[in-house]
């Protein structure tokens, strides 16, 4: 096995956190016999002080012969004073875009030591492992016409709720997948009793399901519903899938109740399985220099780039398995100390996961 990884770290604690997790990329690709070829880019601030653009060619063309973009974080405060469309964020919307990533992955993963960091009862989110899949590049932020009119003397704002069935036939595909590699329950999250559009989405998620997946569970929720069961029972749902808008709101419920963004990996992947992993993070201007940030989100980000696009679960399940173990012997940053009084750095938190692998 083999595949081309690019780094990208960006700005902030992405220069601190990015090279932790590709030590540990290494260590396990090696071990495991998997020949992997790193290149390193600029992306976001970094990229405009160097290149005048967020999104370099050269950036942007290593990403397109890469299997894996491993992302750290793009922004701060030195960049803030530019127009939008000049922005460091900008460079990331465009990677995105010009890779067709389609499927957003974000996994809400409550490690058990952690618990207590939820605003749930611990009971209620110990080993948590929910996956919501959020349909990233179509419906109702993307859907044309969009704007303010003037209509009988009065400013009237619209906005369209488009899925195209292409679009929702291969979302619905990933989501099946994804089940298939872990709990094999799907819930498809719509608010079919109201909108139209999602009727249809829910019509052609249970044709997908019934031709191609009848082995996988599946069941419907609608959104109201949905929020609520995130909060009253999360443990109860296995891959979540959901279009644009309603992903948007849920993955964010969903990574409150683990309590901690320094802990949250995510990943957008296109039709090809290439993708791009990054922790749901930003770069943390506040404490970035300092050797403060967690680096397990972005840790655990490359055990998903070694499950869903190098199709290594060994490796995934080794590196969660070690994440699980440093918790369980009490090594914290300072985002997940909690009464701990002993809290160690970036590159020790580092360390401590290489010892345990
Ligand atoms: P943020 O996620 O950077 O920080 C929010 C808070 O969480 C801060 O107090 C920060 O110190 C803390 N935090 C975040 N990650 C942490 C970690 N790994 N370990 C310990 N503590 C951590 O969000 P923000 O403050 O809203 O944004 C800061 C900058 O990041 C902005 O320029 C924003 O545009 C950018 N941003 C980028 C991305 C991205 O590149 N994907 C995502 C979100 C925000």
């Amino acid at each position: 096995m083999s595949g081309k990884v690019l780094v990208l770290p960006g700005d902030g604690i992405g220069v601190e956190v990015v090279p932790v997790a590709v030590k540990v990329m290494r260590k396990v690709a090696n071990d495991a016999g998997i020949k992997l070829d790193f290149d390193e880019g600029l992306v976001g601030g970094v990229a405009i002080d160097q290149h005048g653009t967020s999104l370099p060619d050269i950036t942007l063309n290593s990403a397109k012969t890469a299997d894996v973009v491993l992302f750290g974080g793009v922004g701060g405060p030195k960049w803030d004073h530019l127009p939008m469309a000049e922005r460091p964020e900008r460079g990331l919307l465009r990677l995105r875009a010009e890779l067709g990533l389609f499927a957003n992955l974000r996994p809400a993963i409550l490690f058990a030591p952690l618990a207590a960091a939820s605003s749930l009862k611990p009971e209620l989110v110990a080993d948590l492992d929910v996956l919501i899949l959020r349909e990233l590049t179509g419906g109702i932020y993307f859907g044309e016409p969009r704007g303010v009119r003037e209509e009988n003397g009065e400013k009237v704002g619209f906005n369209t709720d488009i899925y195209r069935e292409h679009e929702i036939v291969r979302i619905a595909r990933v989501a099946f997948q994804l089940a298939e590699k872990r709990g094999r329950r799907v819930c498809s999250v719509d608010k079919a009793n109201v909108l139209e559009v999602t009727q249809f989405w829910r019509d052609v998620v249970t044709r997908i399901h019934q031709t191609e997946f009848p082995h996988i569970e599946l069941s419907h929720l609608y959104v109201d519903n949905a929020g609520m069961q995130l909060v009253r029972a999360p443990k109860q749902f296995d891959v979540i899938v959901t279009g644009n808008m309603f992903g948007d709101i849920l993955s964010d419920i969903a990574a409150m109740l683990t309590g901690s963004l320094g802990m949250l990996p995510s990943a957008s992947l296109g039709s090809t399985g290439k993708g791009l992993y990054e922790p749901v993070h930003g770069t943390a201007p506040d404490i970035a220099g300092r050797n403060f940030a967690n680096p397990l989100a972005t840790i655990l980000s490359v055990a998903m780039a070694f499950r869903y696009t190098l199709n290594a679960g060994a490796c995934a399940d080794r590196i969660e398995k070690a994440v699980a173990r440093v918790l369980a012997d009490g090594v914290r940053t300072r985002d997940i100390a909690g009464d701990l009084t002993s809290v160690v750095g970036t590159v020790e938190m580092g360390e401590a996961v290489m010892a345990a692998l």
